[in-house]
């Protein structure tokens, strides 16, 4: 199998000002690609030649985990967003995180605060587990809910090369803005 990254479903500046079309160019077009070519390489003449790209993630260790993480990370990430997206989920993702966090506003506080404070590259994920029990996961790397038997629905990349450029250090402000084009249609419907 050749593994491919998602297509990007908006043009690279649609995201302004929240992603820059700087950072959306480098950070589609060069290191997820990167992942993507790293990938289709690492897996020739090994057992994961033939396997789909989730099937990799959970079985994998050391680079072809590293690589086919992040494929699997930036393919969701990068279609969580649209021009003018914001707002709050609906329908059952949104009576979840009311059930569970007590508001969309503490849900949002506590995800913050979960992605500020990894250490290093990594990832933050709201998941939920096989009764619909949601979690707030800190991954390093290229870490992901699934190897835990969970189903990512929502994660933002706090590796500095996602925002760097536009915000500098400034990774909880960074947090704070990609809420504003969030598309919960797509990810309400992951849940
Ligand atoms: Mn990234």
């Amino acid at each position: 199998m050749k593994f491919e990254k998602v297509a990007l479903p908006y043009a690279t500046d649609a995201l302004e000002p929240v992603i820059s079309k700087q950072t959306v160019e480098l950070h589609y077009g060069k290191h997820h690609q990167a992942y993507v070519d790293n990938l289709n390489k690492l897996v020739v003449d090994t057992k994961f030649a033939d396997a789909d790209l989730e099937t990799v993630v959970k079985e994998s260790d050391g680079a072809i985990f590293n690589n086919a993480g992040q494929i699997y990370n930036h393919n969701l990430y990068f279609t969580s967003f649209k021009k003018g997206g914001g707002g709050e989920p609906q329908g059952a993702l949104a009576e979840a995180i009311n059930n569970q966090y007590g508001s969309f506003d503490k849900f949002k506080e506590e995800f913050n605060a979960a992605g500020t404070s990894v250490f290093g590259s990594g990832w933050v994920w709201l998941a939920k587990d096989a009764s619909g029990k949601l979690s707030i996961e800190k991954e390093s790397n290229a870490g992901n809910p699934i190897t835990k038997g969970l189903t990512p629905i929502l994660g933002f990349d706090v590796w500095e090369h996602s925002y760097y450029l536009d915000y500098q250090n400034r990774r909880a402000d960074h947090l704070k803005e990609l809420w504003k084009i969030i598309d919960w249609d797509v990810v309400s419907a992951r849940y």
